[in-house]
Formats: structure tokens, C-alpha cells, sequence
């Protein structure tokens, strides 16, 4: 762990002119690195900066302009590694094709990301061939940018969810097709609007809360010293939608989402569980980022 991070160290210093070049360094590194999963006895849950999302008005959530504070979107990626196996949350909003290799950020729109993802994947000791199961919380394209890159992982996705990103997407949907495009033929845990429960022992578990998308979920984690977590997707993206009972007005189905939100807070007391809102800035500014991590 210490060698690789001072290797990452180094590596980052001298080779920043060509993130290619350091991916490409980091699988040759990694290639006498022992097999990352498995090498856990407990859950772990690394969190990755993929970047932030500026200037959205808070009109979009159902506030007045005034009401609450305008905020800047963090934009996390998850990667949990189990000891059967390893899961990715959320891909970003940023491919890392549109990274130049220069070192610098890159900008698409309201977003923009310092560093691309497999080099922090790379960082931890991960590489996308390492990686069993990718779960999305939903089909919005400030969730799926990397999604292309995990086509040999096998996907985890409620159906109506997938039949929606396959499908015809109503006009104005938040989708980028050509973002996960590699999944329509990625081996596939297709779920019918149901909990899933990843590896089999309860401490990984995908929970459907549709609403916000047809088939939105969020992510359960039971960690052995943090406790239980739960990861909620776009179920909220301020705190503040849960305190003042709002919605964003571009819910698939606001009613559908009210109803996730109500037994998503039951779930949340029967567990004690800590939530983390995925775009919040404010809970994301205390949190660990990757190379450090929760277990
Ligand atoms: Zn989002």
C-alpha cells in the first residue's frame, strides 16, 4: 500500500504529461501486485473525485431561487472491494477520453473534472479487468461517463432502468447514450424492481428507490468499523429536499420518488444506517477520498 502510493507519488510527479502513459504504467506496475480482491476480510468502500458540476439553479430541485443556497454538484465515484469480489458505484461525468493528457482539467458543459478515473482506480491497486460487478444509481449522464469502461464487469441494473437507456428515452432526458453503449452487451444481473444483495452476505446490497429514474437505486453498505451506510444515489440532491420535502422537477415520477424516499427513511432507522447524499458538497467535503478509505 505504501510502496504503491509513493509509486503513484513519483509517477505523478514525473508522468503527468501523459495520463496514457501513466495508465499504461500503473497495469505494468500492477501486473506483480497480488490479486486485489480478496485481499479484504471486510467490506471497504473507496470514494474517488469525478469531478464537480457548477451554476445549476436551485430552481431545478423544486426550491425558490433565494430559498437555499446554490451549491456546486461533487460528482463521486465508488468503488467497493468485498472479499468475493469488487463492485463500482456511479462512473462519473467526465469520460476519461476527454482528458488531453496534459495534466489539466477537463470541461464538458457545467462540469469539470481534475483527473480521469482509472488512474485513481490505478492508485488503490484496481484496474477495470479487476473489477466484478458495476452497478449504476441511474441512467443520468453525470453518473454514466465511464460506464464503457466496465463492459467485461458484469452489470447489475433494474429493468426498467435498462429498458429506458435501450429504449426511447423521453426528449430531455439527462442521458448520454454513447456513454454506455458497451453495456447492451455486457453480461447483465437483470433485476425486476427489486433489492439485490451482491455478494450474498448481506453487506453489499443494492436497494431499488425508483422515482427519479425508472429504475434509480441506491447502495447499503455494512461496514465492520464505520457501520452501516447507505450511498443514495440522486434520491436527494440537497440535504435540504428532505428537510423541506422537495423534488427536482425532472423525476420520472415525483410520486414514485416520494414513495422511495418514505421507505428508503424507514430502512434508514431500522438500520441506524449513515446517509450520504452523492452530489451534496457539504457531506462530501468531510469525507476520505481514495487512496484512503472506509471499512
Ligand atoms: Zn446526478
Amino acid at each position: 500500500m505504501l510502496t504503491r502510493a509513493g509509486w503513484a507519488g513519483r509517477a505523478g510527479r514525473a508522468g503527468r504529461a501523459a495520463f496514457a502513459g501513466a495508465v499504461l504504467l500503473a497495469s505494468v506496475t500492477l501486473v506483480a501486485a497480488p490479486p486485489p480482491a480478496g485481499k479484504v476480510s471486510s467490506p471497504r468502500l473507496y470514494i474517488f473525485d469525478c469531478g464537480v458540476i457548477k451554476g445549476l439553479g436551485v430552481e431545478l430541485f423544486g426550491f425558490k431561487a433565494g430559498e437555499v443556497p446554490p451549491r456546486d454538484f461533487f460528482v463521486p465515484c465508488y468503488l467497493v472491494v468485498h472479499p468475493k469480489g469488487t463492485l463500482m458505484w456511479d462512473v462519473g461525468v467526465i469520460a476519461d477520453s476527454a482528458f488531453k493528457g496534459d495534466g489539466k482539467p477537463a470541461t464538458d458543459g457545467r462540469s469539470t473534472a481534475d483527473k480521469p478515473l482509472l488512474p485513481q482506480l490505478a492508485e488503490v491497486g484496481y484496474k477495470p479487468a479487476d473489477i466484478t460487478y458495476l452497478g449504476l444509481s441511474h441512467y443520468h449522464s453525470d453518473h454514466t461517463a465511464n460506464a464503457n469502461l466496465f463492459a467485461a464487469s458484469t452489470w447489475i441494473v433494474q429493468k426498467p432502468e435498462r429498458d429506458m437507456m435501450f429504449g426511447t428515452p423521453p426528449p430531455g432526458t439527462i442521458i448520454q447514450t454513447a456513454t454506455f453503449s458497451a453495456l447492451k452487451d455486457a453480461k447483465t444481473r437483470i433485476l425486476n424492481g427489486e433489492d439485490h444483495d451482491v455478494f450474498g452476505d448481506g453487506t453489499v446490497v443494492i436497494k431499488y428507490a425508483p422515482g427519479h429514474t425508472p429504475g434509480h437505486q441506491v447502495l447499503f453498505l455494512k461496514l465492520k468499523k464505520f457501520g452501516p451506510l447507505l450511498v443514495a444515489g440522486d434520491l436527494y440532491h440537497f440535504p435540504e429536499e428532505q428537510t423541506m420535502n422537495r423534488f427536482p422537477g425532472f423525476e420520472f415520477s415525483k410520486e414514485q420518488s416520494a414513495k422511495a424516499r418514505v421507505e428508503i427513511d424507514e430502512f434508514l432507522k431500522k438500520t441506524k444506517a449513515q446517509m450520504w447524499i452523492e452530489h451534496d458538497a457539504a457531506t462530501n467535503a468531510k469525507l476520505k477520498k481514495a487512496p484512503e478509505y472506509y471499512e
